[in-house]
């Protein structure tokens, strides 16, 4: 078969564990063998981050400030327990921590749906995309334990001018919070949604609280809004709604849809909201993560760690029976961006059929362990990695035939 040409690069970041051997199998049998992709590979294993004093890392995200498109394999991120483990010079800050300050990204995160592997919310159909703000409020707040009556005031200061304010007067214990964000950071968050959004071609949702915290949460929706107007065009064109829900509402609202939006969320409510979506679509071997920066740049991988347990059996040769969907979701997400970036349906294509190759191999019965338990209709036994990405390749074949 003639390979398919990739006009410019792709930035590949690899990773550890046993994701980066699902990683390697998935390019030498599903990718490679069918793409002429010019990669540019930077090696984010531990051993490599150590060795580079985890240079390798700013590097890889400058990389993918260059050409606008990253893969990433899942990476570790070490504890002392990894230190030892790795005989590391330290433990290094998180890598997607790296990426993300570097690119001011916000990362999404989005389940792919199998019919076979139904979510537990029955209506849901579409996958609910959520999106969450990581900078500011309780994450970055000042928070303090009143153990004696006192008044707490807030102090402004801007020069030689001074501004007091009453806060609250504590006639006992109690305990008190002072949040902040900025500007900047939430109007990075809202583009690199509006970006994403249009990249999905699904509807944009944004929630808070604004009828209670009418400055704070105010503050929010109106950059929201502002950002969003300034897209208005390309939302025309994309046929996508940009829509405001109080939190409340969008919770109630998002558990009777059909799913098919992007759910942008403040920082706690994007907390504990993506794991309840995530729990309600079943499995984090089939979610996907991705990380958009305001300017348009992209990285994609899974959700899921490094899969530490399964690499340990793989260390003692023995087979796992590791998902690698979400790892190949990666890659399609990778290549189909490189694709429309450079204007070559080809490459789309490429993405589109092995996505489809993968969903449908799950969908004939083939599948993990992992997804064994929640298939619907039952299958009575589970599939090596190998031995699943040898039929989704098969599949795959077959499909770039017709
Ligand atoms: P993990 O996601 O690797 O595993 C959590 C649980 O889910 C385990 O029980 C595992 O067996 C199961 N699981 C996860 N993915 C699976 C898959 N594809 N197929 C089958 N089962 C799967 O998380 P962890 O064990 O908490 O962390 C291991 C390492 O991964 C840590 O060092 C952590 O720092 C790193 N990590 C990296 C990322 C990332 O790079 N994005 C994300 C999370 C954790």
């Amino acid at each position: 078969m003639k390979k398919i040409k990739v006009k410019n690069p792709i930035v590949e970041l690899d990773g550890d564990e046993m994701a980066r051997v699902m990683w390697k199998w998935i390019k030498e049998e599903l990718i490679f063998p069918y793409l002429d992709i010019p990669i540019k590979y930077f090696d984010l294993g531990i051993q490599n981050r150590d060795a580079t004093s985890d240079m390798v890392t700013l590097e890889a995200a400058k990389a993918i400030k260059e050409y606008k498109v990253g893969v990433k394999c899942a990476t570790i991120t070490p504890d002392q327990e990894r230190v030892k483990e790795y005989n590391l010079k330290k433990a290094w800050k998180s890598p997607n921590a790296t990426i993300r300050a570097y690119l001011d990204g916000t990362v999404f995160r989005k389940p792919i749906i199998v019919k076979n592997i139904p979510p537990y919310v029955k209506t849901w159909k579409r996958p609910i995309i959520i999106g969450r703000h990581a900078y500011g409020d309780i994450y970055n707040a000042f928070e303090y334990r009143v153990e004696e009556p006192i008044e707490v005031e807030i102090v402004l200061r801007s020069g030689s001018e001074v501004k007091n304010f009453k806060v609250h007067s504590f006639d006992g214990k109690g305990v008190f919070m002072l949040l902040h964000n900025t500007e900047k950071s939430i109007r990075s968050f809202a583009r690199s949604c509006i970006n994403y959004a249009l990249s999905e071609k699904v509807d944009l949702w944004f929630s808070a609280k604004d009828t209670i915290s009418k400055i704070y949460h105010g503050y929010f929706k109106e950059i929201f809004q502002e950002e969003v107007e300034r897209r208005k065009d390309d939302f025309e064109k994309a046929g996508i709604n940009y829509r405001y829900f109080l939190i409340d509402d969008a919770v109630a609202q998002i558990l009777k849809s059909e799913g098919g939006m992007l759910w942008a969320c403040m920082n706690y409510e994007g907390d504990v909201m993506s794991d309840m979506i995530a729990a309600g679509f079943g499995s984090l071997g089939l979610m996907t993560s991705v990380l958009v920066s305001p300017e348009g740049e992209y990285e994609f991988e899974a959700a899921h760690g490094t899969v530490r347990r399964h690499y340990y059996e793989y260390l003692k040769g023995n087979k796992t029976s590791t998902n690698p969907t979400a790892s190949i979701f990666a890659w399609t997400g990778g290549i189909r961006k490189r694709g429309e970036l450079d204007d070559t349906p080809e490459v789309v294509n490429f993405a589109d059929k092995l996505e489809e190759a993968t969903i449908k191999t799950i969908e004939s019965g083939i599948m993990t362990k992992d997804l064994q338990p929640l298939a619907d209709p039952p299958v009575d036994r589970y599939y090596y990695t190998e031995d699943f990405i040898r039929a989704i390749k098969e599949r795959l074949e077959s499909l770039l035939k017709n």
